[in-house]
């Protein structure tokens, strides 16, 4: 049996400059029509290309053909007018210029399915595959129809199981759900969002993650991040029900984050993607750096249930730095792999 600790990226990377404008969130595409086509396609090749010769042993796409996490996804659906569009605060933190849901939403074709055919032809390696989830697709709109966030969440998981469950047809052996609205609404996450992301994931032919960050490093999020006090805490609300869900593995930040390791422990029986990788700052972590933080993870997991992950999506950083960062990544959980026996 091989327990060796796996490594990989919690899900974007930077895109090449001639795709989008780099170092930045949400940049607009620079390229049109056909030639934007295959510009997507050479950057997820780009993309796999540096994960392979950095070592990682999960691969994913770097989110090449995003624009945005949530509203890329959502583009691809019925009833929401992407036109007139509506400010609305996001995760109680800042406004944003949003899409409105004004009628029944549905997923008329699948969004990402050619996307992981092709990601799946580039490599031997298990690959994975990001979808929003749905607590946080809802708080990325504006809702016109519903009237109910756990209604169109509800709408949502049926759209993003369908989903998923052509991913995993096309060979995708990870299905990743990203969460960071559960860092913020407690109450609804108890009432409904576990519930309906164990919806989203439900019966697939593949392991099942929720990403839960503190989000990008910019601004709006730092100055969040600074008024959370000494200890971050908001875990400790989410991951007991976590644990008891069917959802396998839980992604979380860790590194130069303020989040006392030791709330691991309320995740017992699951699989730890433990972020190693500060993706707020060009600062490369050593590979002793990311040793160390998986060797404080192990206090409270087993090695076994512990990967080696980034903080959240790299995007926004120098594509020779997130090359640079995924390296540390590998070889830090390379040193804690020969440190343990594990081969
Ligand atoms: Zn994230």
């Amino acid at each position: 049996m091989n327990n060796k600790i796996l490594t990989t990226i919690s899900g974007s990377l930077p895109k090449p400059s001639w795709l989008a404008e780099t170092e930045k969130l949400w940049s607009p595409w620079l390229l049109q029509g056909e030639k934007l086509e295959k510009g997507k396609k050479d950057a997820i090749k780009i993309a796999v290309e540096n994960q392979i010769n950095s070592g990682l042993s999960i691969i994913g796409d770097g989110e090449q053909t995003r624009q945005h996490f949530v509203t890329t996804f959502i583009e691809h659906l019925s009833g929401v007018d992407f036109k007139n569009k509506k400010t609305v605060r996001i995760r109680n933190r800042y406004d944003a210029s949003v899409p409105v849901v004004v009628g029944d939403v549905k997923r008329i074709k699948s969004v990402f399915v050619e996307d992981a055919k092709y990601l799946r032809s580039l490599t031997n390696l298990p690959i994975k595959y990001t979808l929003p989830g749905p607590m946080t697709m809802v708080d990325t709109l504006y809702d016109d129809y519903y009237k109910s966030r756990s209604r169109l969440a509800e709408k949502f998981s049926e759209i993003l199981n369908q989903e998923a469950k052509e991913l995993v047809e096309a060979g995708v052996d990870y299905i990743q759900f990203d969460e960071p609205a559960f860092n913020v609404f407690f109450d609804e996450v108890k009432d409904w969002g576990v519930k309906i992301l164990e919806k989203s994931a439900n019966n697939l032919k593949a392991k099942t993650i929720v990403h839960i960050c503190y989000g990008y490093g910019i601004e709006a999020n730092i100055k969040w991040k600074n008024s959370l006090g000494n200890e971050w805490r908001q875990y400790e609300h989410v991951f007991p029900l976590l644990a008891k869900s069917k959802i396998d593995q839980i992604s979380l930040e860790c590194q130069n984050s303020k989040v006392p390791l030791e709330l691991i422990e309320l995740l017992k029986g699951k699989k730890i993607l433990v972020g190693a990788i500060d993706v707020s700052t060009k600062k490369i972590e050593t590979p002793e750096q990311v040793a160390n933080i998986l060797r404080s993870a192990c206090k409270y997991a087993e090695p076994k249930n512990i990967l080696g992950c980034t903080n959240c999506g790299l995007v926004t950083l120098p594509q020779e730095i997130a090359n640079a960062k995924m390296n540390a990544l590998a070889l830090g959980t390379k040193i804690l792999n020969k440190e343990l026996g594990l081969n």
